[in-house]
């Protein structure tokens, strides 16, 4: 069997690979290890993944696309190289048509980038989509990935207005680091910041406030120490970062046209990316929008499973393809 259509989510925290017939397939953080002193890249996803933060000095974890750039392309072509080498487990990839998704923030060079690279890995054609396009086809959405956020309003498969900073996941993360560093002189880690974000972490009040155990080193003497913090506290860390997204998203309400809007205020805004699973996230837009938000039924996989939905709806998008590899 020869694949044909393949849909890739090349997301700043985590890449998807959509095959049409079977669905996603490929669900793998967007991290490779790399050995500095061959410069060649050892683990690839979720082994990657595993190693950063402890690993000897010799293998480095990159994340290829911080930020919701493209840091470093040669990583990125080897990591979806690798990524579509393991969802095609030999098969051949010839004429193959690929639909990419990057954030909308990326630049025509980098669009350009990433192109090249699936060509590279065998692919005939190639269209690259936002984010926020593959993950719905009407109304609003709004997707919030590790290093970005995008605000989209799409009407008859285009977008009408959209808003993308380079703000997500990573960026809460990060507050929360900050936070504990300055208040208990303690430094944490990427990964137990995530942690906490996840476990105790919310945009909005809850009901019951949970609170957490963590570990980190203290700045004064060096040594390893453990602190509690609580849920609101964690809240507070990220409510600048918070703002900013829900700015995002305001801005872009304000630029729509008035009869779009009455469609949003019908069917609501939808949240999607792994930042739609905070806690309360909803709540907080509601209050500071006031329209209905619905979280997608699977946050992480809106965008993948977009692709296959482009796939069907190709005729109407066969303009998009031919454009796109006009360069
Ligand atoms: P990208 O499209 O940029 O790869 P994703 O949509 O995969 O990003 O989302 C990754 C982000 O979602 C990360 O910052 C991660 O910490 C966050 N995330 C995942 N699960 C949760 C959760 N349950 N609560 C809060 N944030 C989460
Ligand atoms: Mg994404």
């Amino acid at each position: 069997m020869f694949i044909k259509d393949i849909g890739i989510d090349l997301g700043t925290a985590n890449t998807l690979i959509y095959l049409r017939g079977r669905g996603i397939i490929i669900r793998e953080p967007s991290v490779v290890a790399v050995n500095t002193h061959t410069d060649s890249a050892k683990y690839v996803g979720k082994e990657a993944k595993e190693v950063i933060g402890r690993t000897p000095g010799s293998i480095v974890a990159v994340k290829p696309l911080k930020n919701g750039v493209i840091a470093d392309f040669e990583t990125t072509t080897i990591m979806l190289q690798e990524f579509i080498r393991k969802a095609l487990r030999g098969k051949t990839f010839t004429k193959a048509r690929v639909i990419i998704c990057v954030p909308s923030g990326v630049t025509t060079v980098e669009r350009r980038a990433v192109k090249e690279a699936v060509e590279q890995a065998g692919a005939k054609y190639v269209l690259i989509v936002e984010e926020a396009m593959a993950a719905a086809i009407g109304s609003m959405i709004v997707d919030i990935g590790g290093g970005t956020s995008e605000a989209a309003v799409i009407s008859m498969g285009g977008i009408i207005s959209s808003k993308s900073i380079r703000c997500g996941g990573d960026e809460l993360d990060a507050a929360i680091i900050n936070h504990i560093r300055k208040r208990y002189n303690l430094l944490i880690g990427e990964r137990t910041a995530e942690d906490i974000k996840i476990q105790i972490g919310s945009a909005f009040p809850m009901e019951r406030e949970d609170a957490m155990e963590i570990k980190g080193r203290n700045l004064l003497n060096g040594l390893p120490e453990t602190i509690n913090i609580t849920g609101s506290e964690v809240r507070d860390a990220m409510s600048e970062p918070l703002a900013r997204i829900v700015d995002a998203i305001k801005y872009t309400l304000e630029q729509t046209p008035p009869d779009l809007s009455a469609d949003i205020i019908d069917r609501g805004i939808i949240l999607s990316g792994g930042g739609a699973l905070l806690r309360g996230i909803d709540r907080l837009i509601h209050k500071e929008t006031g329209m209905p938000v619905l979280v997608a039924e699977y946050p992480l996989d809106c965008v993948a499973e977009g692709t296959g939905k482009l796939f069907s709806n190709l005729e109407r998008y066969q303009d998009a393809f031919m454009e796109d590899n006009r360069y």
